[in-house]
């Protein structure tokens, strides 16, 4: 039976690099019809941070990578770790020195493993290994005696973290030794790297899971592009949902080179997964990340034309803001556009929106105004431009018929009377 754990240290928010060890862990579990459960690993108490533990769980739930069991705290488990270290030093493979517990290591030989990432041999001179401490004076464990413990009675298989445990594969490989337990298979996963080479941050735009959800990243978006980081699926298929993700996932293909998070890549997949969703889930996700949008109701109406325009559910906020929200014009909006006599001509404009037949149709829409642009020998583009910012406040909007649909005529015309007057006081 397949059994992974996902074993953070609750010292902050579910940072996105921990995303892809809880994804791998759970791919291969759900493969393997085995068992994906959470271990929290708390014992290095002055590291915790308050909230951490609900931050990754609601952030795995989030992504919808659903945990088998009840989580486990290290915390509670002290008295097992305790047993097993006394147990050690019965056995005289460890001892107790100014407090602590420590492991007495093996100084002859070699250990090795084979690492299921890359199926390589990973292999250790003993004579490197200095012995090392398995129960702290605290009474809590080090992680090296409670991976093991938990692990083995977990009946974990593989165990799937970070390449930075490898440097610890001797001392994990001599504690299975000395307690007589079997071995459980090791995948240790390549450090994601930032575009300059060097070890993942905030300036290459990584950063809690829960920030990334805060941004308006979608949770399938997440899992796609984190799968990506390392292993390559044997249908050459760039869009994965989770189920296929399954389907395919082996740690056999998984790269041994360390995988580059490039955020940019993740601002395209997450616009791919908002296009291909259907305007009836678009609208869902927009309402539930939206919670305190002040039209709701009329974000079904948006969905058609933002569609295509937005890569983040928050990019839908600063497109439509105008649709409902109270304008305040900015002058430097006005400057930028093509059209220099913008006073006379806006009043041109709405004369002619003032005696257009309601309701007002796209075809006469255009064709007034580029008539009109036409009568005054100015760019038809230049014409629309300048309405879409008197009606909007901005250069960048929905289609501006279909904005001013939404908007309602009476408001369309309002805006461009105070888009006038503002420009007859700035002047
Ligand atoms: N708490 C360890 C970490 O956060 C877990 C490593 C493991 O999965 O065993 O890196």
């Amino acid at each position: 039976m397949i059994k992974t754990r996902f074993a953070p240290s609750p010292t902050g928010a579910l940072h996105i690099g921990g995303v892809r060890t809880a994804l791998y862990e759970y791919l291969v579990a759900k493969k393997g019809n085995g068992t994906f459960s959470l271990r929290i690993e708390d014992t290095d108490r002055a590291r915790i941070v308050e909230g951490s533990p609900e931050d990754i769980i609601e952030t795995l739930n989030w992504l919808g990578l659903e945990v088998d069991g009840e989580p486990i705290f290290q915390s509670k488990r002290a008295d097992i770790y305790k047993e097993h270290a006394k147990k050690l030093v019965m056995g005289e493979f460890a001892y107790e020195q100014d407090g602590a517990i420590y492991f007495k290591t093996k100084k002859e030989g070699k250990t090795s493993i084979v690492d299921l990432v890359g199926n390589r041999k990973i292999e250790f001179d003993n004579a490197t290994q200095d012995d090392f401490v398995i129960l702290k004076s605290d009474g809590f464990p080090t992680y090296h005696l409670a991976h093991v413990v938990d692990d083995h009675l977990m009946e974990t298989n593989p165990v799937i973290r970070g390449a930075e445990w490898i440097s610890s594969i001797p001392k994990h490989v001599m504690l299975f030794e000395a307690f007589g337990w079997e071995l459980p298979q090791y995948a240790h996963l390549p450090i994601i790297l930032g575009p300059d080479k060097s070890k993942l941050s905030k300036r290459h735009g990584a950063k809690p899971a829960s920030e990334f959800r805060k941004d308006g990243f979608l949770p399938e978006a997440i899992l796609n592009f984190m799968a990506l980081l390392g292993w390559t699926p044997p249908s050459g298929k760039e869009i994965l949902s989770l189920s296929e993700m399954i389907s395919e996932f082996d740690l056999s293909d998984v790269n041994i080179a360390n995988p580059i998070f490039d955020i940019t890549k993740l601002e395209w997949m997450n616009g791919e997964y908002i296009r291909r969703m259907s305007d009836g889930e678009l609208t869902k996700r927009l309402h539930e990340f939206l919670v305190d949008h002040p039209a709701k109701e009329k974000i079904a109406l948006v969905v058609p034309l933002i569609k295509e325009r937005i890569k983040k559910l928050s990019d839908f906020v600063p497109l439509t803001d105008f649709l409902w929200e109270k304008l305040e014009y900015d002058i430097e909006v006005f400057k930028k556009l093509n059209i220099k006599d913008q006073n006379e001509i806006l009043s041109k404009i709405m004369e002619k929106l003032e005696n257009m037949e309601k309701p007002w149709k796209n075809k006469d829409f255009e064709k007034t105004f580029r008539g009109l642009a036409d009568e005054l020998d100015i760019k038809a583009g230049d014409m629309f431009q300048l309405i879409r910012v008197a009606v909007s406040g901005q250069t960048v909007t929905p289609p501006l018929f279909e904005s001013i649909q939404i908007l309602g005529e009476d408001k369309a015309l309002k805006r461009v009377k105070e888009a006038l007057e503002f420009l007859e006081s700035t002047s």
